[in-house]
């Protein structure tokens, strides 16, 4: 395989294309972001802000997973800018204890009125095996639904105005920083439903429990808007960090002394990231899916992040990723109970998805490479599924 020749990703990763100079085009854009004129960006926004507050139920929804970037925007849009944001959640079914105790806090410290949706979890099982079949990935439910549930709350309870926070710049090539990301049916269809849309989606599970007679209606919480939809009710569904300059380790700081924000281990990757993906308990094993089908995990994206905003240099970050990435994680056991599948059966499945020219290793060599860290709250999470 290729690696970039300045941070430590694998020409394997989704939409990064390598230059003729050996640079990814992740790099190439954050390079870029210094040279944005900020200052107009942020007349940008307040301009924005202008037009919505004041003038609806609230003046604007904040999609919310309590992890750093939403949290981020939440105190940023009401303590810098006074807004009145309504605080939506489309709750996964797998939030961590840390996680829940910093959304408690924070929603107290910034009092704001918060909505939680929780999908039933019989159903976003079903959901998970099939995208893990069909994608190998098994996280449908979740990209759909945190990008449906606001959008559509937004246009029943008529708020137009919706801020994300982290843009997709940072990490992925859908989108540069030059351009202004916005949330519709195109960015929706090209980088979140992995090209499986809810009613597509309603089918396949018809097809693989044809004895279960599915009422049309679980699949409205994953159904998002026709673009006439997001039209006719002049929705914005905007990304903060194309107006501020995103920095993720200052803006942690922020969170965790102005609302007692904490960080949590994750596994599968250093400590000093105790900030990053937080929210799930599954992550782990999302991270080890990809390294099986892409080759490299968290580790390598975290570390290619520190070194493109130059806080860590290269040997620095191959060393850690040769610790930390590829390790079987705990909860990849109880991942296999909640869908009822075997090691083997895993291991088969994904082996479908892996993306050329990386190759997966042989299921003996993966089934004895294995991380010895149980996670602090596992005991948590086994009581939740068992
Ligand atoms: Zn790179």
């Amino acid at each position: 395989m290729k690696y970039c020749n300045k941070c430590v990703t694998p020409e394997t990763a989704e939409t990064n294309i390598f230059g003729k100079d050996g640079t990814c085009s992740v790099c190439k854009q954050i390079d870029v972001k210094s040279e944005i004129n900020w200052k107009n960006r942020s007349k940008d926004l307040d301009k924005i802000i202008q037009i919505h507050k004041d003038k609806y139920e609230y003046d604007c929804i904040v999609p919310f997973s309590g992890g750093k970037d939403s949290t981020f925007a939440l105190w940023y849009l009401v303590k810098e800018k006074k807004l009145r944001p309504l605080v939506v959640r489309f709750d996964h079914n797998f939030l961590r204890r840390t996680i829940n105790e910093n959304t408690e806090k924070t929603l107290g410290k910034l009092g704001v009125d918060f909505i939680n949706f929780k999908p039933d979890f019989e159903i976003v099982k079903k959901m998970m095996f099939e995208s893990l079949f069909r994608r190998g990935d098994f996280c449908w439910h979740c990209h759909v639904g945190i990008t449906a549930f606001p959008i559509n709350t937004a246009i029943k309870r008529n708020i137009p105005l919706l801020f994300y926070g982290e843009p997709s710049a940072e990490y992925s090539s859908f989108y540069t920083y030059d351009e202004i990301e916005e949330l519709n049916v195109e960015k929706f269809n090209r980088s979140v439903n992995l090209g499986i849309n809810a009613e597509d989606m309603l089918e396949m599970l018809k097809e693989r429990y044809p004895k279960e007679n599915f009422n049309k209606n679980i699949i409205e919480p994953y159904i998002f808007p026709t673009q006439r939809e997001i039209f006719k009710n002049n929705i914005k569904a905007i990304y903060l960090g194309n107006y501020i300059p995103w920095d993720v380790r200052e803006q942690v700081k922020i969170i965790k002394s102005e609302l007692g924000w904490k960080g949590d281990e994750v596994e599968g990757i250093p400590k000093n990231y105790d900030y990053e993906k937080i929210e799930c308990m599954m992550q782990g094993v999302r991270d080890y899916i990809k390294y099986l089908k892409r080759g490299f995990g968290r580790t390598s994206h975290l570390t290619s992040i520190d070194i493109r905003n130059k806080r860590m240099k290269r040997e620095e970050a191959e060393e850690l990723v040769n610790i930390y990435d590829g390790k079987k994680p705990k909860s990849l056991d109880l991942f296999l109970e909640i869908l009822n599948l075997s090691e083997d059966e895993f291991y088969k499945i994904i082996k479908t998805h892996v993306v050329s020219p990386f190759k997966m290793p042989d299921i003996n060599t993966l089934k004895s490479n294995i991380s010895n860290k149980i996670p602090h709250d596992y005991e948590d999470w086994l009581k939740k599924f068992k």
